[in-house]
């Protein structure tokens, strides 16, 4: 069996090394790992991380809405030349979060510019929203063709938008956790579910790195939640994640 990580910090992992960590999933058949930036500062690292397994990692370049007010001058154009220079890469992560507040303007506006990079260069585009709901509503006609929500733990109603614009859903360990478990992974359509361990972050165990090996553990406990026997559903979930990233074509 196959299986990919759709969204897994490596540059930040405190406990191991990334390479250890690459070769550990690699062990349990997770051979996509989308290892994803969340400020101007992880990009030279994430480049770095692809060129060690090209095969297997995709890069992911973008400013999430936590980092916005950090980054420097000139970061859309930056950007932009990582994006010419890996042709495989994502834009993200990026979105809008509620939680960190005082400056929806600046996250709004940088959210806007990696939409319109998404649509120029024709790359998915990695979404993080927190109790942006009503504040997404003017984006969903400018995103770009192919998306997810990622570490999706949000309403069925939301779910609906997502697929109803052909976006895709990305589910952590998180969701488990989540009041809206059972309503949203029984609605999700089968070809909109990619699987993700948002590693470090977002493991069973709260306080304590996940890695990207668990990936598998993950889409079981998942399968088992919609009643699906667990080799069709990875199956389905993997071909899920090549035609979001590209591959094959
Ligand atoms: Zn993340």
């Amino acid at each position: 069996m196959q299986f990919s990580d759709t969204h897994v910090h490596l540059q930040d992992f405190k406990t191991r090394f990334a390479t250890d960590i690459v070769r550990a999933a690699l062990e349990k058949g997770v051979d996509k790992l989308v290892c994803v930036s969340a400020a101007e500062k992880d990009w030279e690292k994430v480049a770095g991380l692809h060129e060690l397994f090209p095969r297997n990692i995709i890069p992911a370049f973008g400013l999430h809405p936590w980092y916005v007010r950090e980054a420097s001058a000139g970061w859309e154009e930056r950007l932009e030349a990582c994006l010419r220079k890996y042709p495989r890469a994502l834009v993200g992560e990026t979105g809008l979060d509620r939680l960190h507040d005082g400056d929806e303007e600046p996250q709004g506006a940088a959210f806007s510019r990696q939409i319109d990079l998404a649509r120029a260069y024709g790359r998915p585009l990695i979404i993080h929203a927190v109790r942006a709901q009503d504040w997404l509503e003017k984006y969903w006609k400018i995103l770009p063709e192919k998306f997810v929500f990622h570490s999706f733990a949000a309403s069925a109603e939301l779910l609906a938008k997502v697929a109803a614009h052909g976006g895709y859903a990305g589910f952590s360990f998180s969701i488990l956790r989540s009041r809206h478990k059972e309503r949203v992974l029984k609605a999700v359509p089968p070809d909109r579910i990619l699987l993700e361990t948002d590693g470090p972050y977002q493991g069973p165990e709260k306080g304590r790195e996940v890695e990207p090996s668990r990936l598998p553990e993950l889409a079981r406990e998942l399968a088992e939640v919609r009643g699906l026997e667990f080799p069709g559903f990875a199956a389905r979930v993997y071909q899920n994640s090549l035609e979001f990233l590209n591959i094959g074509k």
